[in-house]
C-alpha cells in the first residue's frame, strides 16, 4: 500500500529500460520508497561543488545502483533545489529523477536537458 504518489522523469524511465537485468529490483525499491521515502534513504547535498543535489535523496538498489528522487513536501522547503519538478503536484508525491550506477546517477546524466515528467 503506497502512501505517496509517484511521478517519473523521462530519464528514469529510459534508464529503467536500459538496465533490464535489475529492473525488478528497481521496481521493488520504488515500492518501498513510496511506502515511506524517508526510511533508508539519504539526503544529498552539493556534490563536490559541481552539481548541486540539495533537496534530492538517494536510495540504494544494490551495491552499485542508486535511485535519485525528490519528495515534494521536502523539496518545497528547500529553495536551492535545482531538480524541483513539484509544481502543481500534491505534497505527498515522490518524483523519481534517475536510476543507474552510482557515478552516473549522481552526475544526473541525461537529466538536466530534459527535466520532463511523463
Ligand atoms: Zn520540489
Amino acid at each position: 500500500m503506497s502512501n505517496y504518489g509517484a511521478m517519473y522523469e523521462k530519464q528514469f524511465v529510459r534508464n529503467l529500460n536500459r538496465y533490464m537485468s535489475i529492473r525488478q529490483n528497481i521496481g521493488r525499491r520504488v515500492e518501498r520508497i513510496l511506502a515511506d521515502p524517508y526510511i533508508n534513504t539519504e539526503m544529498l547535498a552539493d556534490a563536490g561543488g559541481k552539481l548541486n543535489l540539495l533537496g534530492c535523496r538517494s536510495a540504494r538498489v544494490d551495491r552499485n545502483f542508486r535511485i535519485v528522487f525528490v519528495i515534494c513536501e521536502e523539496c518545497r522547503s528547500i529553495p536551492e533545489c535545482e531538480y524541483c519538478l513539484c509544481e502543481d503536484l500534491p505534497d505527498k508525491t515522490v518524483v523519481f529523477l534517475t536510476v543507474g550506477p552510482h557515478d552516473k546517477a549522481y552526475s544526473m546524466k541525461g537529466l538536466t536537458e530534459i527535466m520532463q515528467i511523463l
